[in-house]
């Protein structure tokens, strides 16, 4: 079933509780928390609890639900008082994707370059 949790992954085990995160946010469909390899002081990964691939999969699939993690983003910043950040989806291996259960990084304080490496 679309959406269901996946045994081989990890953000679902720390949805489920299984795998120890530093949890910034929670609500009734997403988790936020905190990357345990921090790119910029703030560095958070927004996942939402029901597992899709990647942001493509999300947004065809539960198109309220990725508008839910697009509002936690702008909550970890709010939160983080931050004025500039990034929120990055990467898609595909070949983009950097390393863990195949949907993620926005949230990264700010600091200055970010343009265009990413
Ligand atoms: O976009 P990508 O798939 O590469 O991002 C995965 C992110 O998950 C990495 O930034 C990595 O540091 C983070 N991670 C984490 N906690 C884990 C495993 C990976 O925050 N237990």
């Amino acid at each position: 079933m679309p959406g269901e949790p996946q045994d081989d992954c990890l953000f679902c085990k720390i949805v489920e509780g299984h795998v120890p995160a530093t949890i910034v946010r929670e609500t009734e469909t997403t988790v936020a928390f905190r990357d345990i390899n921090p790119q910029a002081p703030t560095h958070v990964l927004v996942i939402p609890r029901a597992h899709y691939e990647n942001a493509a999969a999300l947004a065809a699939a539960e198109p309220d639900l990725a508008a839910d993690v697009l509002r936690e983003a702008k909550a970890v910043a709010d939160e983080d008082k931050l004025d500039s950040y990034r929120v990055v989806f990467n898609t595909g291996p070949g983009a950097g994707q390393t863990v195949f259960h949907v993620h926005a990084h949230v990264l700010g304080g600091r200055g970010l370059q343009w265009p990413p490496g």
